[in-house]
């Protein structure tokens, strides 16, 4: 028999959790919604604690809502500075960690992710932080502004977004990377190579091929031996998925929490959304956690049905975007193991570079060409198959793929 709905419980308050919430109510859903997120802040943008907070001591928090907004207008109660961290997927309840409980008809586990550590800086003399959160950014641009030495560990989105801030502010920066190269995650060489170079010529220096494996309270030694001073170490090494709660309510987790096409774990009555969902993607050819804002926001929406008897498939390719100095880079699907088709001028500093495997479409990076990805972006997720000579072609019109 299908169990009502009554009551439905959000555990995370980040975009995920929030987007969700909000999707419920425009769906109609006149039951109980409460949100648990153990952050004292009700739901904001993240994409900017990296951008423009950093920036800019103008900008302040994006608040997804104002506090009064859920509570009266949306009538959502939101438990703030509460972390879910225990439940019983029989008895369908969540508990916080202040020891209070929760029932539910559907709980929807939108945990995120947190920051990975590194362990060489683990109780560190020297001053060492992460970027997650509003104190977080916060905490960064006082050194930005009072000119701090800065070491960041990481050459990924965080580290060098946090880069172009920071030398923009007039610090002294420099990057570690493990890897030969910025971004190899998301980035083919020719873009990390572009991506370096605009950093250097605002100062910022780069070391490849290294780690920081220790620190004294004004420098920290790296794995090749060299020292750097440093005033402060931002850390930005990736992220480990919030899944605890997952864990004690019984589920299986791998590097994430399993969910099929419509968000449905392996429980009864327990979707997940976000960055801490392993779903399948068709880009990637394998189940993959996708840590972008887009997909908190638009895969919660669509699962947020589901949780109330919908059965909406979500199949949005990845796409993220990040800003560096001049530099709009956007990319969507998957660059890596493919043929590439470069649309543009790169000298040009406007163009776009598309990754085939075969006949499919599985991926696309624009650098200062949105319009070019916006299209991009709909070719991929309709799995159109435009013919990689037209694609090579500099007069072919993109939309046109949408029409074969
Ligand atoms: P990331 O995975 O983008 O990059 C981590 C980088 O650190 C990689 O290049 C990796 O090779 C390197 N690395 C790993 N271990 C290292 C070590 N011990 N020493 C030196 N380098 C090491 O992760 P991130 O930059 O930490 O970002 C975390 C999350 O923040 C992302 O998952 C993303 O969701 C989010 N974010 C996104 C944006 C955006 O989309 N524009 C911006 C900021 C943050």
């Amino acid at each position: 028999m299908t169990r009502t709905i009554n009551d439905i419980v959000i555990a995370g308050a980040g975009q995920a959790g929030a987007r969700a919430a909000e999707a419920l109510r425009a769906r109609g859903f006149k039951g109980s919604i409460t949100m648990i997120g153990d952050e004292p802040h009700p739901p904001y943008e993240r994409p900017q604690l990296s951008k423009a907070m950093l920036q800019s001591a103008g900008t302040s928090v994006a608040y997804i809502k104002r506090a009064q907004d859920w509570n009266e207008t949306l009538d959502i109660r939101i438990e703030t500075g509460a972390a879910a961290i225990d439940g019983d997927a029989d008895r369908r309840v969540v508990a916080t960690a202040d020891g209070r409980s929760f029932a539910f008809d559907a709980l929807l586990l939108a945990t995120g992710t947190r920051p990975r550590r590194l362990p060489a800086l683990e109780d560190a003399q020297i001053e060492v932080q992460y970027l997650r959160n509003i104190e977080d950014a916060l905490r960064f641009r006082r050194h930005i502004h009072s000119r701090s030495r800065i070491v960041i560990v990481g050459g990924g989105v965080i580290g060098l977004e946090a880069a172009c801030a920071a030398a923009k502010g007039g610090c002294d920066v420099t990057v570690i990377e493990t890897e030969a190269r910025l971004l190899p995650r998301a980035f083919p060489i020719a873009i990390s190579d572009l991506v370096a170079k605009r950093h250097r010529s605002h100062g910022v220096a780069f070391v490849f091929g290294a780690t920081v494996t220790g620190s004294s309270s004004r420098a920290v030694t790296l794995s090749n031996g060299t020292e750097i001073a440093a005033d402060l170490v931002l850390v930005g090494i990736g992220v480990t998925p919030s899944a605890d709660l997952a864990v004690r309510l019984g589920l299986p987790v791998a590097d994430g929490i399993a969910v099929d096409a419509c968000g449905r774990t392996a429980a009864p009555g327990i979707f997940c959304a976000g960055d801490v969902a392993l779903q399948r993607s068709r880009c990637h050819g394998r189940a993959i956690r996708v840590e972008t804002w887009a997909n908190a926001q638009n895969q919660a929406i669509s699962v947020a049905g589901n949780m109330i008897g919908e059965s909406r498939e979500y199949g949005d390719p990845p796409w993220f975007w990040t800003d560096q100095y001049d530099l709009n880079i956007q990319v969507v699907g998957d660059m890596r193991d493919a043929d590439r088709i470069t649309r543009g001028d790169p000298d040009s500093g406007r163009f776009s570079t598309i990754a085939m495997r075969g006949t499919e479409l599985v991926g696309a990076l624009s650098v200062n060409s949105a319009k070019d990805m916006a299209m991009l972006r709909r070719i991929v997720a309709a799995d159109a198959r435009p013919q990689r000579a037209d694609l090579e072609s500099p007069g072919y019109d993109l939309r046109a793929a949408l029409k074969t």
